[in-house]
């Protein structure tokens, strides 16, 4: 990149987090892009893909309600909202909670394995690469966790009142895919990801 105070060629690079990359001749700020670490996104992309299915598949709430006691998990809780007739708003909360940050996960595990293992030299994975960067944006747009995460917190108080609410281990797994998530997209940097397709 050049400096857009004096024009000195400087080449960039990841930058630890808090600091800021100033041009060598004038001092001019150039960027301060978060550190974007390929190991540490490995790690979050592991934590996020095995949680994943406990999120999905073990009841995030459980009622008690005179004596019965009903579970849901998150893939049922928006196959329910389908069922009463509000199958716009259920496409939605599948695609937003369920579909959504699972494809986003493993896009960026695919992404991450094939910087790291140097697969980015052929062809064919090059492709792949910049087909799933090209990608990215939209699958980051549509990956809203928190409206289940706010749901439980609201069904909590609200329903709490008339039955036992109890939050058991799908709950426990799906606030970590959230926090994990949260995390990972906080650490991934689009333009810095680009950047490793011109370094090759
Ligand atoms: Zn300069």
């Amino acid at each position: 990149m050049l400096c857009r105070a004096c024009d000195l060629a400087v080449s960039k690079r990841a930058l630890p987090s808090g600091v800021r990359a100033l041009c060598p001749r004038c001092h001019t700020a150039l960027y301060d892009a978060p550190y974007c670490s390929i190991n540490g996104m490995l790690a979050l992309c592991i934590s996020a893909l095995l949680f994943y299915l406990p999120a999905m598949l073990l009841p995030v709430l459980e009622m008690h309600f005179l004596g019965s006691v009903r579970t849901t998990t998150a893939y049922q809780g928006a196959l329910a909202v389908i069922d009463q007739g509000y199958w716009i708003v259920g496409i939605a909360v599948l695609v937003a909670a369920v579909i959504a940050p699972g494809v986003l996960n493993l896009s960026i595990f695919v992404q991450v394995l094939i910087i790291k293992t140097g697969l980015v030299q052929h062809h064919f994975w090059r492709g792949v690469l910049t087909w799933l960067l090209k990608k990215q944006g939209l699958l980051s747009q549509m990956t809203m966790l928190e409206i289940y995460v706010i749901s439980f917190l609201v069904s909590a108080f609200q329903l709490s009142d008339f039955s036992d609410v109890y939050f058991g281990m799908g709950t426990f797994c799906f606030t970590m895919l959230f926090l994990v998530t949260l995390f990972l997209q906080r650490e991934y940097n689009l333009e810095h990801m680009w950047s490793f397709l011109d370094e090759s």
